[in-house]
């Protein structure tokens, strides 16, 4: 109040357009989800042994009809706190099994899809329940869908974490924990978890090639995931330096720019040179 009539004044609208805006925000994601404003893009994941991509990660993109395309953080923390994750995670969930179908029926064949599942929705009451029916909705061999949790996901409620990841697990659904590192994950629980992958947060990668920490953090994750016999995918690969180093350890996998950003399923389809991409 001692600063004045004005500065309370100033501060009072700037807050009122702030929340009229993030209320607009959420009414408009809500409309966005039922009108085909989202979109899904896809970034490749390669194999190092073998040098073939083998899986394709679905990041989700909001087509704006005034803002144009607008990146998953920007929208998916509010999706997060107003529960409309719940639909969109659907959304993706079911676009991502339907693509798959499609590329099968034009004979690609190789690649896994992997999908983004927030804590919010992994939390959800009948999560695995909605999951099975998107599956049977849409025909999809469950074998080629991969779970991207994160550790907050699953160090939430530890006994209820166990009993549906191994019905997705039953299933046949792979479970890579989503960047890995930079949460807290008890590494006593992780045993026991029925998981498949890790995926080193790209913090770490970014500077492996520079920095003796991130590089050894980098490599203690990677020991970790081969002791355990899990995948690991180092995130956020931009540089040939990078990958050079991660050739020379038990790493398994790599996604990041140096492959290739997520692109839309026209730029995957007709780049003929991304889906061949070969190290
Ligand atoms: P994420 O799952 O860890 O996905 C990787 C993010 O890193 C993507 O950002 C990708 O574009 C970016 N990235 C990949 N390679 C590189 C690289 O070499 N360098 C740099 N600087 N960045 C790289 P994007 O698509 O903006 O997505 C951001 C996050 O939003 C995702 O992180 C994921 O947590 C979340 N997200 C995206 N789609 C979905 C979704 O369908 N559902 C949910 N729940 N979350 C999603
Ligand atoms: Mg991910
Ligand atoms: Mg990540
Ligand atoms: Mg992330």
């Amino acid at each position: 109040k001692h600063t004045g009539k004005n500065k309370t004044l100033a501060y009072d609208s700037a807050f009122e357009q702030r929340y009229s805006g993030h209320m607009q925000m959420e009414t408009e994601l809500r409309q966005a989800i039922n009108a085909d404003q989202l979109m899904l893009y896809y970034q490749p994941r390669l194999e190092l042994s073998t040098g073939n991509i083998i899986c394709l990660e679905a990041l989700v993109r909001w087509n704006h009809p005034i803002h144009g395309i607008i990146t998953p953080n920007n929208f998916i923390p509010l999706a997060e706190e107003s529960g409309l994750i719940v639909p969109l995670g659907e959304w993706v969930l079911r676009q991502a099994c339907l693509q798959k179908m499609k590329w099968l029926e034009a004979g690609i064949v190789a690649y896994q899809v992997a999908v983004n599942i927030s804590p919010r929705q992994f939390q959800e009451e009948a999560f695995a329940e909605k999951v099975i029916h998107i599956i049977e909705q849409t025909g999809i061999d469950p074998s080629f869908l991969e779970f991207e949790i994160t550790e907050s996901s699953i160090m939430h409620d530890m006994d209820k974490t166990v009993s549906i990841l191994e019905k997705l697990c039953g299933i046949g659904i792979s479970i890579s924990i989503d960047d890995f590192g930079i949460g807290y994950s008890s590494l006593s629980h992780l045993r026991h978890f029925p998981i498949h992958c890790l995926k080193i947060d790209r913090s770490f990668v970014k500077n492996i090639h520079s920095n003796q920490n991130d590089l050894a953090i980098t490599h203690a994750i990677i020991q970790l995931g081969h002791s355990l016999n899990l995948q690991v995918v180092a995130e956020g690969v931009e540089e040939m330096s990078q990958l050079e180093i991660l050739k020379g350890t038990t790493c398994t996998t790599i996604q990041g720019y140096l492959l290739s950003p997520p692109v839309s399923v026209y730029d995957l389809e007709n780049n003929g040179n991304l889906l061949n991409f070969h190290i």
